[in-house]
């Protein structure tokens, strides 16, 4: 019975009055009639609190363009098992405090979220080996920390998505859509997402290798539902968790990849089929590492952003550390206009296990390094100062 009712909710459409804001929100400038609250379900207008502390781009936004950002993983602390919690200082409120600038500096800001947000109880995923099992369920409240950081739009298809059963995923959603945020990617409940802002539609889909969800490896199923998502809205933004994980595989090899026993996809393949398909950004995760980016038919994609915030169970050390924001501006088609990569390493001098900006540009280097090497062709240049154009100025 649960299913069937999910099931009617499938594609559901944020009305939201946000016919008072302009797509220069980011700039300082939104209306704050813009927190008039949600209507159906739900996205906040976030962009009410999008005060502009960087501009990555100045002067690139304007009335005809469209600004994005994204990180990767996202898990910011563990109530489970439930004698050994493991929760960051102060509910979390400083996980996204050094980077909330950045994410705040554009019309879309979307994320992966990596685990559960449940309370307590759900049925936990059994392991083979205990020793290397890893369940991630965060505290409900802390979905507020998300909020304030400015997410609009978080992928829930994961590998951790699924671990606390039905109970987790039913929560999970109930909790986001209660706190305005836009979710999709699990099969049958929340396939895809539309949010409609400044008078553009955005449409959400978001894929992983995991029962539940819906898969990066069907791609008749993924060409169906960004179709469906294209004809709706403007632009479609797609999530994609994919790929083998860990620090070896950090390359594009554009073929299948396969990782303890698993057929993990092929990253390369999958951004193009669902940009055929219609989809306009292709914001991946999964590695657990930086991998390339790369621009097909005119459409931006970032093969993996990496671990953005992951409080704790999670390797930071080396490039594991590293949690890139991406900023990419396009034109109203979803065509590549510019972009930026903004470092930022999860590992303070404090032991702070959080995104903290990088002035070393570390994630730019690795990024341009790893896209000159797999994706020689990708007509995008990376600079050393993280902006990323087009070669040959577009032209
Ligand atoms: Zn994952």
């Amino acid at each position: 019975m649960f299913r069937v009712v999910l099931t009617i909710s499938t594609l559901f459409v944020a009305s939201i009055a946000f016919a008072s804001v302009s797509t220069d929100a980011k700039t300082g400038s939104a209306d704050s009639t813009a927190q008039t609250a949600p209507v159906v379900s739900t996205s906040p207008d976030t962009a009410a609190s999008k005060v502009s502390g960087l501009t990555p781009l100045d002067g690139a936004q304007t009335d005809s363009t469209l600004s994005f950002i994204a990180v990767g993983d996202i898990m910011m602390g563990l109530n489970y098992p439930d004698d050994q919690p493991l929760l960051p200082p102060e509910e979390g409120v400083l996980i996204f405090k050094d980077v909330k600038p950045v994410l705040q500096n554009a019309t879309i800001t979307v994320g992966n979220l990596e685990g559960v947000l449940l309370d307590f109880g759900g049925l936990p995923k059994s392991c083979s080996n205990p020793k290397f099992c890893y369940t991630f369920r965060t505290p409900e409240r802390y979905v507020k920390n998300l909020v304030d950081a400015g997410f609009d739009l978080l992928g829930v298809a994961n590998n951790h998505s699924g671990d606390f059963g039905d109970t987790g995923r039913e929560t999970t959603q109930k909790v986001l859509k209660e706190a305005g945020i836009g979710y999709a990617g699990f099969e049958n409940s929340c396939e895809s997402f539309i949010l409609e802002r400044g008078g553009v539609k955005y449409g959400f889909a978001a894929f992983s290798v995991n029962r539940g969800t819906l898969r990066v490896t069907d791609f008749e199923k993924a060409r169906q539902v960004v179709s469906a998502l294209s004809t709706e809205a403007d632009i479609v933004i797609v999530n994609m968790h994919i790929g083998a994980e860990g620090q070896k595989f950090n390359h594009i090899t554009r073929q299948t990849e396969n990782f303890i026993g698993e057929n993990r996809g092929n990253p390369y393949l999958f951004a193009r089929t669902v940009i055929d398909a219609g989809a306009d950004l292709v914001f991946g995760h999964g590695p657990h590492v930086p991998r390339a980016m790369d621009l097909y038919k005119g459409r931006f994609i970032a093969y993996s952003l990496g671990n953005f915030a992951t409080s704790t169970s999670v390797n930071i050390t080396g490039v594991s550390g590293y949690a890139p924001m991406v900023k990419v501006v396009t034109d109203r088609e979803g065509n590549f206009i510019e972009g930026e990569i903004i470092s930022a390493i999860q590992r303070g001098q404090d032991g702070a296990r959080r995104p903290l900006l990088d002035s070393t540009n570390a994630c730019v280097k690795e990024i341009k390094r790893l896209t000159e090497k797999d994706i020689p062709e990708a007509p995008i240049i990376i600079h050393n100062d993280g902006k990323i154009t087009l070669k040959g100025g577009g032209k």
